[in-house]
């Protein structure tokens, strides 16, 4: 559907630069590279061309490269014209190479002829846009490891597991009357524990992978007063939200992104949970309550006399939204900056947002959390994480039939393997598309053009 047109588009930023890169791919590229070059250019080899129009005139000097498939970007033959990088005359460009024979690319159009001549598979092709728009040092990192099939490995390994489990289920499917006995041999349950573990793991790297790529959201929450705006400004080192004595101050959410060691984090400070008064007030409680639905990590900002009802309160109002509890105010109470990890309750950090103290062993734990020192992370995207976890909910529904085997309580063959199979498809949906023209469309147009 594709391999009859040859596009072209300029490939460098928009904008004026030193250089600027026009790049064409398809069965065309080889005429057009002879054309421009007066002769038949060589593989691999950075010729200097005069490049001219159709009636002689000269349009710049620079670099033209020629890379015949398949050994090329797209698979596909490439040229590459490398030339002053002045908008204008990369139009100029583009108009004379469209004149002979090509058309202009859509967005992520380069990338897709990629994927689809098996050069990268669909995580890998992500992983360049996720490399083009990372905001952090971290998100570069992970965003190479994701493009040098890392994340594509690790689906990999769970697609393996996933066969090794289906095998079993299927030679139970064959055999009516021994079905029972077969779902619950021991090296099928040992299959899809090893399954569950690593789907697991997989997702747990995948969350990750998205704050990484993406920044992690952190929601601060809290009743009024208890220093949320403080501690924000305290994360900044600079006073960006309004701190006042008057309880209802941050009507409206405010956010600041954070760099440090790599990572990116954006803060939220809102107007805090309670009951609200005025319009204005509920306007600013509703605006919380979305920032906190949407957050990886909310710090509910507390002290230690009020935290275990600030929890219970909080904990009814997003049950699944990951928490962390600051005990603020400790130069009131003379209490030292610490710790405090316990298996009943989610990590409390005591500090005091007007001394300092602590401060750092919140930036660290902050820090961690977004991926930073977790030196092999990848970049992923939601879509990924939500199948994932589709994966994991359908491997969950065969581990059941097949405990139900073991305790001699029914258990279907039919109904794992039914589920086995939807979570290969969902797996199926990280590296490759299987002809799902909505999705491949979806991911490649949010490229932008020349990629
Ligand atoms: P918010 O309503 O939760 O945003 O609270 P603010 O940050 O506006 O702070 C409310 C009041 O508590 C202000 O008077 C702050 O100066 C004070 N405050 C905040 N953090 C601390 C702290 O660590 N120690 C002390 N003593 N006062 C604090
Ligand atoms: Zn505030």
């Amino acid at each position: 559907m594709h391999a009859a047109d040859t596009i072209v588009a300029v490939a460098t930023a928009p904008g004026a630069g030193g250089v600027g890169i026009v790049r064409v791919s398809g069965a065309q590229a080889g005429t057009i590279a002879s054309t421009l070059l007066g002769r038949a250019p060589r593989a691999r080899h950075a010729h200097y061309a005069t490049l001219r129009e159709a009636d002689g005139a000269l349009l710049d000097r620079g670099l033209l490269l020629w890379f015949p498939a398949p050994h090329s970007y797209t698979g596909e033959d490439v040229l590459e014209l490398h030339a002053h990088g002045s908008p204008i005359l990369l139009d100029l460009l583009l108009r004379r190479v469209c004149a002979l024979g090509a058309r202009p690319a859509r967005a992520g159009e380069f990338s897709e002829r990629a994927y689809l001549n098996g050069k990268l598979d669909l995580a890998q092709a992500e992983a360049i846009a996720d490399l083009i728009a990372a905001g952090s040092e971290a998100a570069v990192r992970a965003a190479q490891r994701a493009l040098a099939g890392v994340f594509s490995a690790r689906v990999g390994e769970l697609q393996a597991l996933l066969t090794r489990a289906r095998v079993h289920i299927e030679a139970a499917l064959d055999f009516p009357d021994e079905e029972i006995e077969l779902l619950a041999d021991p090296a099928l349950v040992s299959a899809l524990a090893a399954l569950r573990a690593q789907v697991a793991s997989v997702l747990r790297e995948a969350q990750q992978g998205v704050r990484l790529a993406q920044g992690m959201n952190v929601v601060l929450i809290g009743r009024p007063n208890t220093g949320k705006s403080s501690l924000l400004n305290a994360l900044a080192g600079e006073d960006r939200a309004i701190v006042t004595a008057v309880p209802g101050t941050t009507r409206d959410v405010l956010r600041l992104e954070l760099q440090f060691d790599g990572v990116r984090l954006e803060l939220a400070d809102t107007a805090g949970l309670r009951e609200a008064g005025d319009a204005i007030e509920r306007e600013g409680m509703r605006r919380a309550m979305a920032a906190l639905a949407s957050a990886d990590l909310a710090l509910l900002v507390s002290d230690a006399g009020h935290w275990i009802a600030d929890l219970a309160d909080a904990r009814a109002r997003a049950p699944a939204t990951e928490l962390l509890v600051v005990l603020n105010k400790i130069d009131l109470f003379g209490q030292p900056a610490v710790r405090i990890e316990d298996a009943a309750s989610p990590l409390r950090i005591a500090l005091s947002a007007r001394s300092g103290a602590g401060i750092d062993l919140l930036r660290q734990e902050l820090h961690q959390r977004a991926g930073g020192g977790a030196d092999n992370a990848y970049s992923a995207r939601v879509r990924h994480v939500l199948a994932l976890q589709r994966a994991e909910v359908e491997i969950e529904a065969a581990h059941i039939e097949v405990q139900r085997a073991v305790a001699r309580r029914g258990g279907l063959a039919e109904l794992a393997a039914e589920a086995l199979r939807r979570a290969q498809r969902a797996l199926d949906e990280l590296t490759g598309a299987h002809g799902n023209e909505d999705l491949l469309g979806a991911i490649f147009s949010s490229f932008c053009i020349g990629k």
